[in-house]
């Protein structure tokens, strides 16, 4: 078998579309997915606390509602759990894979691909090319070892520059379209304006 980048739209939600697909081959799952995450902070105030979340529980839950708000490592630990499923993460720029849910006896994995900015499903696929979508293998068993194909695409990927190197990016704040550079300038204007949707550019 083959590993496949499979191509979410980057509509600020290819977080939850990833997951969406790899877990129900379904692209249309991102306005559930972030309800999952709000019914999980609501409902373990103890583990999502404001130290956790970076901001205080409410206003966390009101902000990854909104269908432009960007999810990121704290929706993939959240998923992993709600939806028993281990979500290996592979970072493009680093080759790190990050696993959630290790060790909570999970039948199954899923695989996301991160280039700095945007999450992409991995799936395996008999053809080379990926040809045929409809046998997308996008579940694997949560004790497989690191598959040698999957860290071939992210080497691969990484050799292609495949990723944004977030420290000199050029961004732009979607709320009052000022330009930023690099992610250390969108956290502070963030903090200073509450401003809290980006778009690169
Ligand atoms: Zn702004």
């Amino acid at each position: 078998m083959h590993a496949i980048r499979r191509v979410i739209a980057s509509d600020n939600s290819c977080l939850f579309n990833a997951v969406g697909y790899c877990c129900e081959k379904s692209l249309r799952e991102s306005t559930r997915l972030r309800k999952v995450i709000v019914d999980a902070i609501r409902a373990d105030p103890a583990t999502f606390d404001e130290a956790f979340l970076g901001k205080a529980p409410t206003e966390y839950a009101d902000w990854i509602s909104k269908p432009n708000s960007w999810g990121g490592q704290v929706e993939l630990f959240i998923l992993a759990k709600a939806l028993r499923v281990e979500i290996a993460a592979y970072d493009i720029q680093t080759e790190r894979c990050d696993v959630y849910g290790q060790d909570a006896d999970y039948e199954d994995r899923i695989m996301v691909i991160y280039d700095g900015l945007h999450y992409d499903s991995i799936v395996l696929n008999p053809s080379s090319i990926g040809a045929d979508v409809e046998k997308d293998v996008s579940r694997v068993p949560a004790s497989t070892p690191a598959l040698a194909s999957v860290a071939a695409l992210v080497r691969s990927q990484h050799a292609a520059k495949k990723f944004t190197d977030t420290a000199n990016f050029s961004l732009r704040c979607l709320v009052c379209q000022k330009g930023l550079t690099g992610q250390a300038e969108a956290v502070a204007h963030a903090k200073s304006t509450g401003h809290a949707n980006f778009g690169e550019y």
